[in-house]
């Protein structure tokens, strides 16, 4: 692999894990905790191109929170040896800790996975005009 492209791979996931925008490091991810800007306010690049492209996120999340729960399974169950009721308060508090935790990382590093495969890029006229993934945006100047 390129030293180029592993620094750019670092830098992505870094600015990911950051909730930056994977091209620039500068623009936000979020604004107002949940919500995903459309693009980045700095390099103005698109985060979702496709309608319905974070689906994949919530397998992401869903995962996550499965290994969070066996995790806290085993912990309860064989290393503390505690009770059912306290189990399932714990086990109800992991999954909703879970996703709250992971929801907006594993967003942020679906986007810099779609950045690091070209999925993410400025394009102009973004509210008039949908650019299908794969197609080029028209040229773009600032
Ligand atoms: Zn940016």
């Amino acid at each position: 692999m390129h030293w180029n492209r592993k620094r750019q791979i670092h830098y992505a996931i870094r600015r990911a894990l950051a909730l930056r925008c994977p091209a620039c490091g500068y623009g936000h991810l979020y604004s107002g905790g949940w919500r995903l800007n459309d693009t980045c306010e700095y390099c103005h690049a698109r985060y979702e191109r496709e309608p319905g492209e974070s689906l994949g996120v919530t397998y992401l999340v869903s995962g996550m929170t499965l290994i969070l729960i066996l995790g806290g399974f085993w912990l309860i169950d064989v290393v503390l040896d505690a009770d059912p009721a306290l189990y399932l308060s714990v086990w109800i508090g992991i999954v909703i800790v879970g996703n709250v935790v992971f929801y907006r990382v594993a967003r942020a590093l679906w986007i810099a996975f779609a950045y690091l495969t070209g999925g993410v890029y400025p394009d102009p006229d973004y509210e008039r005009e949908y650019v299908a993934p794969g197609q080029k945006a028209p040229h773009y100047e600032r």
